[in-house]
């Protein structure tokens, strides 16, 4: 039985532990604190800072293979382990290219894949920070001119989570991102959809059926997700393919990177598997725009855990086992809602309405185990089942009226 080291213990890596159980598998985790949401669970913790190079090196002494179940970790530690023969799922040169979200656009528009036009801005990073606002201002500036003015979209390079690098520009009186950042068409959004890919360590795919993610503006991050779509078929197999297609540039991507590195290192033996988020818009002109990959199980594919023949995290254990993918089938519609703490919430989490909240018929909920709450932290979440959508959202909708997380 191979054992897994997955580096970050949040929700994620709590339910991909929940997930293994009954194929007996072993997951080790490196966490920044003890308790945490997959700790608790994990048959291993190593407590350590996900961007420390040694914390990441021992745990990849006890364990066959290391993945990641956030983005913010660090790359030069996977990248040497992987040079000396060690598996990581996906591979780090993967998550380079994912992390650096300029990097990412230039893959996508190199790949011939449809996403919103963008151009770098032409500073270096330091003038950020060192130069004077009007240095930031007039390269932005220029930046706008060239995508033919605004609004755009300010978008940081590095660091970005639930929409905390990303600056809509209407004007330069708005409030600019002093970070090393590019600029991208503000797109006219009718929805803004999600495709779950998996890829096994033996090279095949599966795609989930395409979800429809509903933003919430006040906390800037997924408020709730469909499964299906509520999309023509033709929508929902032009995302399906633009998906695909997203995952085959990154195969490839990785080959390259591969027959560069193989010559003077003969142990690079990168596998390109893992479990991958496409995030896309459906334009109001009815194109569809490749947003942003997430090379880990997502938010947006919750949902399978109740609605879908293999959930997200028993497909993603699946895959760094070594065991082949199971069924991506909707076995009928879902609707996930993400539970945030209340505002004004701040301290040990308080979970009321939980009773009634499971009264409503179809529904499963999910409490994370976060030891604090903070205004719209995302605290667990809530699925609802039915044999239609409409009354998978009434059923979902119901139970969210019920419950409330609030603090001590
Ligand atoms: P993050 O990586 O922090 O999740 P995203 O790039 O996904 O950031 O952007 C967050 C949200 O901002 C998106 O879900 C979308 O609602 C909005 N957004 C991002 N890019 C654009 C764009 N080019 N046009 C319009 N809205 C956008």
């Amino acid at each position: 039985m191979k054992r897994i080291g997955l580096i970050g213990a949040g929700q994620l890596g709590r339910m991909t532990i929940e997930a293994c159980r009954p194929l007996l598998g072993h997951i080790s985790v490196l966490s920044p604190d003890y308790p945490s949401p997959a700790g608790v669970l994990a048959d291993e913790v190593y407590v350590g800072e996900l961007e420390d190079y040694n914390a990441i090196m021992e745990l990849a002494d006890e364990t066959d293979i290391l993945s990641y179940e956030i983005e913010h970790v660090n790359t030069d530690a996977l990248h040497d382990l992987e040079l000396s023969g060690k598996t990581v799922i996906p591979p780090s040169y993967i998550l380079t290219v994912i992390k650096d979200k300029q990097l990412q656009k230039t893959m996508l528009e190199q790949a011939g894949i449809p996403s919103a036009p963008w151009i770098p801005i032409e500073l270096m990073p330091e003038a950020y920070t060192t130069g004077s606002s009007n240095t930031v201002r007039n390269a932005v500036l220029k930046s706008v001119q060239a995508l033919g003015g605004f609004p755009v979209v300010q978008k940081a390079r590095r660091g970005g989570y639930d929409g905390r690098g990303v600056a809509v520009l209407n004007s330069l009186d708005d409030k600019l991102l002093l970070v090393p950042s590019f600029v991208e068409k503000k797109i006219e959004i009718d929805k803004e959809l999600a495709v779950l890919c998996a890829v096994d360590t033996f090279g095949n795919t599966a795609v989930y059926p395409c979800v429809e993610m509903v933003f919430d503006a006040r906390a800037n991050l997924c408020d709730s997700v469909l499964m299906p779509a509520r999309i023509t078929e033709k929508q929902h197999d032009e995302a399906v393919a633009i998906a695909r297609r997203t995952i085959e540039a990154l195969r490839l991507l990785l080959a390259d990177h591969k027959n560069q590195l193989m010559q003077t290192h003969a142990n690079y033996t990168p596998v390109f598997a893992g479990i991958f988020a496409v995030e896309m818009f459906l334009a109001k002109d009815g194109s569809i725009l490749v947003n942003e990959i997430a090379p880990r199980p997502h938010n947006s594919g919750h949902v399978t855990i109740e609605n879908c023949v293999t959930s997200q995290f028993m497909q993603y254990y699946r895959i760094l086992a070594g065991y082949s993918l199971g069924s991506t089938e909707m076995v009928c519609p879902g609707m996930m809602i993400n539970l945030l703490g209340e505002p004004g919430a701040s301290g040990t989490p308080r979970y009321v309405g939980i009773e009634e909240a499971l009264r409503v018929p179809g529904v499963s909920l999910h409490l994370y185990g976060k030891t604090e709450v903070k205004p719209f932290r995302k605290m667990g979440h809530l699925t609802a089942i039915a044999p239609t959508v409409e009354e998978a959202i009434r059923r979902a909708e119901l139970a969210r009226e019920k419950i409330k997380i609030l603090s001590e």
